[in-house]
């Protein structure tokens, strides 16, 4: 679990300590780790990991790729079924999903770091370079346009393209990558992993990006069923819905998906403001994300005020534990 710096009674945190506060969070395996890990995993015949994965990543398959040092065709398992599955390494809550039902876990007290493992090949085979590890089908003649340019456009874009379809992808912010990019903690997508993920996907070819394009603003519907074979929407959950309660507009009131934006987005994170006493309302990984970013920025005391108990929060125990392990 992560110490960040935090500001003291006598002084607040440096530029220095809030950009070493933003780090990566999950330090990468190296080789050898990795191999010892994969060798955790009893390869198990009726996976339940498998099951507890919402994209259905073959987990044993590729653990035993890298176990047997086939570390190509372990990134090739994972990204068969989820081409984003650089950002869900980084970023799924895999103690409540496929870490929390591996076996491993009764027998040993804790799972095999599957999330940690993917990232492990997936890496490889980005930072190999090279030839695009799929090849698109002889091209169909379809003309297909994408709504947002997130996590579900791409992955939509980049398996139509592969079925040899050209695709159209039309995003209203400014980079692609939606929540990968614009709507998780800093920490959890270091180094500019969102960007260099789309890169890779768009490798592919036959994808296109067009950016400040907003659906029911510069981009209608009509248009876009007139001018293509086929539209897929993904437009995402935009802002986050609001209390409806007195002075929600005063300064310094923020929502808190606006707030993980800015910080983002910001080059340098010692430029986001943030207060001393900073409040956070709402008890999922979203909320907790926002807290544990003002404590990273320097904030002296924040406090999650949520309406039920703890037994209720949505957020995970590890993001809970990060908070509390972080004042
Ligand atoms: S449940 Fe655990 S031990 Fe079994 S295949 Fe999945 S990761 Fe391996």
């Amino acid at each position: 679990m992560k110490h960040f710096k935090i500001t003291t009674e006598n002084s607040r945190l440096s530029a220095r300590d809030i950009a070493d506060n933003f780090d990566d969070i999950h330090p990468p395996l190296d080789g050898a780790q990795a191999i010892v890990e994969a060798g955790r995993c009893l390869y198990c015949y009726d996976a339940p990991c498998i099951n507890a994965c919402p994209t259905r990543i073959d987990i044993p398959k590729f653990i035993h790729q890298i176990r047997s040092g086939n570390l190509d065709g372990s990134a090739q398992t994972i990204l068969s079924a989820n081409i984003m599955g650089g950002a869900c390494a980084r970023a799924c809550p895999t103690e409540v999903l496929c870490e929390e039902v591996c076996v491993v876990h009764h027998t040993e007290g804790a799972p095999v770091k599957i999330g940690e493992l993917q990232r492990h090949a997936v890496d490889h085979l980005m930072a190999k370079g090279g030839a695009h590890p799929f090849v698109r089908a002889p091209l169909s003649g379809c003309k297909l346009a994408v709504v947002g340019a997130g996590p579900a456009g791409l992955s939509f874009a980049h398996r139509a393209a592969m079925l040899g379809h050209d695709v159209v992808v039309y995003e209203a912010k400014p980079k692609p990558g939606g929540l990968n990019e614009y709507g998780l903690a800093a920490y959890k997508m270091a180094n500019d992993f969102a960007q260099t993920e789309v890169e890779f996907l768009l490798d592919i070819g036959g994808i296109s990006i067009e950016h400040g394009k907003v659906l029911g603003d510069n981009l209608s519907l009509d248009d876009l069923r007139t001018n293509y074979d086929a539209v897929f929407i993904s437009a995402g959950l935009g802002s986050a819905r609001g209390l409806g309660v007195d002075g929600e507009n005063l300064a310094g009131v923020r929502g808190a998906l606006e707030f993980i934006e800015d910080v983002r987005v910001a080059k340098d994170k010692s430029s986001v403001p943030v207060g001393d006493n900073v409040v956070v309302i709402g008890g999922g990984n979203t909320a907790i994300d926002a807290a544990v970013q003002a404590k990273c920025l320097g904030a002296r005391n924040v406090t999650l005020a949520y309406r039920r108990g703890p037994d209720a929060m949505t957020a995970t125990q590890w993001e809970r534990d990060l908070a509390t392990a972080n004042g």
